[in-house]
């Protein structure tokens, strides 16, 4: 075990890492940081930034001397260079689920190989393989790029023909490779934590629904509605997914219901996830402690939900609008900014998790809380049967 005040290398400077800081500086850990940015929100809080490049590995150096375990909370570092880390200090999770979450080809056909549920795909690489992948999977399709997508970006749904077309006669010279997924008619979209320590236990968080709006994660509600037999399938699939691919650390399975109520994986994140942060406020365990508990050895038990709640994003379009005193009038509300100098539409700049009583109080909050952050109108999604 490593016990306080031991020192945490992190990957990565986002909330992620930050809201990992607090969480490990609580427990009496330190921290050291690398990032590009120099305003990176973990390094308001951590003991040491190292501001460089990605590929700049006197920062991989000083990581690995300063550190004594180290994880990531950022996703598209070459995993060379957590390799190269991994000869030198422990790293949770390590290098290939980090190289099978990067790709979504080999994320989906891994996780197809090892008997998981995934949506049909096809993965092409030029016009004429993306025209005939449209054909054998028939639209609505949407395409994805295999390397570097997140909150939407790289992806295009094509309903129509003449969608399809458009796409097709915009590409440039040189094709990316893309994945093409059949476009699903879903009940909802769930998510399930499951973090699992170097022993080899493992334990999951209550199941997420998930509404996204414009690909973006907008709202997360728990405990998900959806009967127990999908909640159960979910939490036990996620579980053999964590074990399959033998990761230590916190893994995210983002999953597709369908309305015939079929669960089907849809991502993978091995790291601390949007879908989580409700366990900051809402679980005696937080993802992010569970991250700290399981990279450093620290026992462990099952997450335990201690009210209902949702948590609402707040993207940088919302905080134009928002009136903060009214929101905290609201009780229940915690409120969760990450304090990033540069406010874009549609950046991730903060959340707010809402507690209550019962389910109900919670969900008649939530129009409420979308009128104040200019979603005037906005309904409660409802999972679709
Ligand atoms: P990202 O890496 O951007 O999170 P995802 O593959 O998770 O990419 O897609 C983002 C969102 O887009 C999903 O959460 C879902 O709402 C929608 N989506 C993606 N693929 C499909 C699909 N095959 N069918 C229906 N909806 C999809
Ligand atoms: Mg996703």
């Amino acid at each position: 075990m490593i016990s306080p005040p031991g020192t945490i290398g992190i990957i990565g400077g986002g909330q992620l890492g930050m809201m990992a800081i607090r969480e490990a500086q609580r427990m009496g850990y330190r921290s050291i940081v690398w990032d590009p940015d120099p305003t990176c929100p973990a390094g308001r809080l951590a003991d040491l930034t190292i501001t460089a490049p990605w590929d700049d590995f006197r920062a991989a150096e000083q990581l690995a001397s300063g550190a004594d375990v180290v994880t990531f909370e950022f996703e598209h570092i070459s995993p060379d260079t957590v390799a190269w880390l991994e000869e030198r200090k422990q790293v949770y999770p390590g290098s290939p689920i980090l190289k099978v979450s990067q790709h979504r080809r080999v994320e989906k056909s891994e996780l197809r190989q090892r008997g998981f549920p995934v949506v049909d795909f096809e993965v092409a690489g030029s016009r004429q393989e993306l025209a005939a992948s449209f054909r054998r999977l028939g639209l609505p399709v949407v395409v994805k790029t295999a390397t570097a997508g997140y909150d939407g970006k790289g992806q295009t749904v094509l309903k129509s023909e003449s969608e399809s077309e458009a796409f097709l006669a915009a590409l440039g010279s040189t094709v990316p490779e893309y994945v093409v997924e059949r476009f699903l008619d879903l009940a909802c979209e769930i998510s399930v934590l499951v973090v699992r320590e170097a022993d080899g236990t493992v334990i999951s968080f209550p199941v997420a629904e998930n509404e996204h709006r414009e690909n973006i994660l907008a709202t997360t509600v728990v405990p998900a509605r959806v009967p127990p037999e999908i909640s159960d399938e979910a939490v036990r699939m996620s579980r053999e997914i964590i074990e399959s691919f033998d990761m230590i650390g916190v893994l995210c399975v983002e999953m597709f219901v369908t309305r015939e109520g079929t669960v089907i994986v849809n991502e993978l994140a091995p790291r601390p996830h949007n879908s989580g942060h409700y366990s900051l406020d809402a679980c005696d365990i937080s993802q992010f402690e569970a991250l700290v508990r399981a990279i450093c050895g620290v026992p462990f038990h099952v997450p335990q939900l201690l009210a209902p709640c949702a948590m609402v994003n707040l993207l940088g379009r919302n905080l134009d609008s928002l009136v903060l005193e009214t929101l905290m009038e609201i009780p229940g509300v915690k409120l969760h900014l990450y304090g990033k100098r540069r406010r874009e539409a549609k950046r991730k700049m903060g959340h707010v998790t809402i507690l209550g009583s019962t389910q109900e109080d919670v969900l008649v909050m939530l129009p409420k809380i979308y009128d104040l952050i200019g979603d005037t109108g906005r309904q409660v999604s409802t999972p679709q049967w």
